[in-house]
């Protein structure tokens, strides 16, 4: 836990990474002990501040596998989920950890239909849980679930309760995902100016806003953000990783230390182990992110890279792709030709450009560089260049 702890020293910003606990959770979801080790690993490796672990109180292989995780020793915090109450707490004590996250609804509506109980008896249970928690020098993150829907006056209140019992930050949680970036910068600033509290953003993506929101938050100075590997999470899933880091490097510049260049790495082990494959165009880590068709582009980035790229495809792990298709340009096929020992005239380029162009659009789709050879070979055949299209092979 080191990491963490001199995240908490230096007041930078820190990510805490739920893959393990709100990852899970995505429905059809589930890690076997080894891959929750090894996921573990690969996040502390990376940088992570702090690893959201797992529910203890779940008890059997869970529970087991958050001991086991503990006695890594890693550099990030170990942190365990639990319900407001101090029979989790136990399970959490039981497996070391050394922080915790305690979750109670604080929206009327969940605790209307939910809980089915008063605000008064959340605010008491909390309490008491938090109380507990504090005796045992735990790190606590009090979780106000579905913050986003909460009256403002009654988060508060439970915000300074929560500090008052010994809590070291609030997670406020957009439990379904209603916030957007304005929204969201307004209220935790309102938060922070009426509780001096440390917050963490705990969004989700139902309106494709996760990460946007998480930024925003951290904006209006939340100073931690509450991440997953690939974005998994319940429904539409979680803030990714990934995509917070790089664009809190990028566009923020804040460069939190993270090795970014085991992202694709990381993000593919994970991809696996969740069933979720990675799409072609996921932000950041897809493989599409760095691969360039049209003319213009691909010319562009074999002149200059940053002309097309925001930073360079090594710097996640990937690399950089000229796709030859319907949109390619004369200096992409010159330079896929170089590939192969050929160099091609201006005239040479512009007669298989023309020709990989009706063949792209017949196939609906872009080449595979043995297809663009058989385009080669026929050219050559039908110009008198050689013989016979019978070459060995
Ligand atoms: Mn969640």
């Amino acid at each position: 836990m080191k990491r963490f702890q001199e995240g908490l020293d230096n007041k930078v910003p820190m990510l805490v990474d739920t893959t393990l606990r709100d990852g899970e959770q995505t429905a059809g979801v589930v890690f076997s002990n080894r891959e929750k080790l090894r996921i573990a690993k690969m996040l502390d490796n990376l940088g992570v501040h702090q690893i959201e672990a797992g529910i203890p109180v779940m008890g059997g292989d869970e529970k087991e596998v958050i001991k086991e995780i503990v006695s890594y020793k890693l550099q990030a915090s170990i942190m365990a989920w639990n319900r407001a109450n101090i029979e989790d707490i136990k399970h959490s004590l039981d497996c070391n950890v050394d922080a915790v996250a305690i979750s109670i609804s604080t929206s009327d509506i969940h605790i209307a239909h939910k809980l089915r109980t008063s605000r008064e008896w959340v605010l008491k249970n909390m309490v008491k849980a938090v109380e507990f928690a504090s005796k045992h020098n735990l790190y606590i993150s009090v979780n106000a679930e579905d913050a986003s829907r909460s009256d403002l006056d009654f988060l508060v209140e439970f915000a300074k309760q929560a500090q008052a019992a010994g809590a070291n930050r609030l997670r406020f949680c957009d439990t379904i995902g209603v916030l957007e970036p304005f929204k969201t910068y307004e209220v935790i600033s309102s938060l922070i100016d009426k509780t001096g509290m440390d917050i963490e953003m705990h969004t989700h993506n139902d309106f494709g806003m996760a990460t946007a929101n998480a930024l925003a938050g951290l904006k209006a100075g939340a100073s931690f953000i509450g991440v997953t590997v690939n974005g998994l999470g319940e429904r539409a899933g979680n803030a990714a990783l990934e995509e917070v880091a790089m664009a809190l490097k990028h566009l923020f510049g804040v460069n939190l230390g993270v090795n970014t260049r085991d992202f694709r790495n990381l993000c593919e082990y994970v991809a696996r182990a969740s069933g979720r494959q990675l799409y072609p165009s996921k932000p950041i880590v897809g493989t599409n992110t760095f691969a360039h068709e049209s003319g213009i582009h691909a010319d562009g980035v074999l002149k200059h890279p940053a002309t097309y790229e925001v930073y360079s495809p090594e710097e996640v792990g990937l690399e950089r792709q000229i796709v030859i298709g319907k949109h390619s340009g004369s200096s992409a096929i010159k330079m896929k030709f170089v590939e192969y020992g050929i160099d091609l005239s201006d005239e040479e380029a512009a007669d298989l450009l023309s020709a990989v162009r009706s063949v792209t659009v017949d196939m609906k789709r872009t080449l595979f560089d043995k297809e663009l050879m058989y385009i080669y070979e026929d050219y050559l055949y039908e110009k008198k260049l050689v013989p016979s299209l019978d070459k060995s092979e």
